[in-house]
């Protein structure tokens, strides 16, 4: 829901209004028709006048896993996909979208094959949370879908300074980022909610990562590292090290070795990721992947291996190219 459209409207009105319709809508109400401390003719005004939201679903996937992807549309029909993931100890993980594709082309990642449309506003960041928020409660919130979040910092941060108003306080909330470093500096400088920052990492050497993702020319892996020093001075919370384990490329002991010299344990703590199927590469046999762990795990740099969920109805990491 854009709720700047919506003070626009009840200009004239008083602003607890605006209030009301926020608190409902975040609580999960399908329409303005539930609002029933609004007046009849203002309810009936918004109906007219502003779309209850800004996206609007075309297509919903369920996995056998309980994860529920769903592709939206923007006004324009720009593709957005956004994913509820399920766990067994009950909780539900949503996992959101910054753009409408993405710019960067890391070569394991399908969204990057897809075309960039725009970067996503604070409302159409929101409306997807809100699509699940009126199917059950939710309780945590990454920014890991479709775009890299640090190239939309001010729609990603508003949208989370929102998100406690749905059930999914700060601490639950992750930003995740290739390292891309205006932003990730404005982060870091800028909001003092202890929102939790994840960095996409993959490799711990700059030729190696900057195959893997051409962004790591532009902005060196030292730079980064110290950038993501700095957000765990100033905010006391680890940051999460995402490495996708593509075999035979990055999932040799010695990367471990190479992973943890450059990573300090106070500082970091490594998810190891399964690779999704794209296309491009093959994925770390399971024996790998422990043996790649049981290396951090000597060095005492905290690790763990992620849960693959909704791999097949392409909601899984990597997988996010609305192809429906
Ligand atoms: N652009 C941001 C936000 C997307 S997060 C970022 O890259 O951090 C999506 C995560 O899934 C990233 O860590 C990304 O590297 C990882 N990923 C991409 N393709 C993948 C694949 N095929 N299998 C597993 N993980 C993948």
């Amino acid at each position: 829901m854009d709720l700047d459209a919506v003070a626009t409207l009840l200009a004239g009105e008083p602003a607890y209004r605006r209030r009301q319709v926020w608190e409902w809508t975040a609580r999960g109400a399908a329409s303005y028709g539930e609002m029933t401390n609004l007046p009849r003719n203002t309810r009936a005004l918004l109906e007219d006048e502003v779309p209850f939201s800004t996206l609007l679903p075309a297509h919903a996937a369920r996995s056998k896993d309980g994860t529920v992807k769903v592709l939206f549309h923007t006004a324009e029909e720009h593709p957005v996909e956004a994913v509820l993931m399920r766990y067994r100890d009950g909780r539900r993980s949503v996992c959101l979208s910054s753009q409408s594709g993405c710019p960067l082309t890391c070569t394991f990642c399908a969204t990057g094959t897809m075309q960039f449309r725009r970067n996503l506003t604070a409302w159409e960041i929101l409306d997807q949370a809100l699509y699940f928020r009126r199917l059950e409660a939710i309780d945590h919130v990454v920014f890991m879908g479709m775009g890299e979040p640090m190239l939309n910092i001010d729609a990603v941060v508003a949208a989370a300074r929102l998100l406690p108003d749905l059930g999914v306080t700060h601490r639950r909330t992750t930003v995740s980022t290739v390292g891309w470093l205006p932003g990730l500096t404005r982060f870091i400088d800028e909001v003092e909610q202890p929102i939790r920052l994840a960095l996409s990492l993959h490799a711990a050497a700059d030729a190696l990562r900057s195959e893997l993702m051409p962004v790591n020319d532009r902005y060196p892996l030292e730079d980064v590292l110290a950038e993501c020093r700095r957000y765990v001075q100033l905010r006391r919370r680890k940051v999460f090290v995402e490495y996708v384990m593509l075999a035979g490329v990055n999932d040799a002991p010695e990367h471990a070795e190479q992973l943890a010299a450059v990573l300090d344990k106070s500082s970091f703590k490594v998810n190891l990721i399964p690779y999704n199927p794209t296309g491009m590469y093959d994925g770390s046999s399971r024996d790998a992947i422990a043996a790649f762990k049981h290396v951090l795990d000597r060095a005492r740099l905290p690790a763990t291996v992620r849960l693959t969920r909704g791999r097949d109805i392409a909601a899984a990491c990597g997988q996010l190219a609305a192809s429906a």
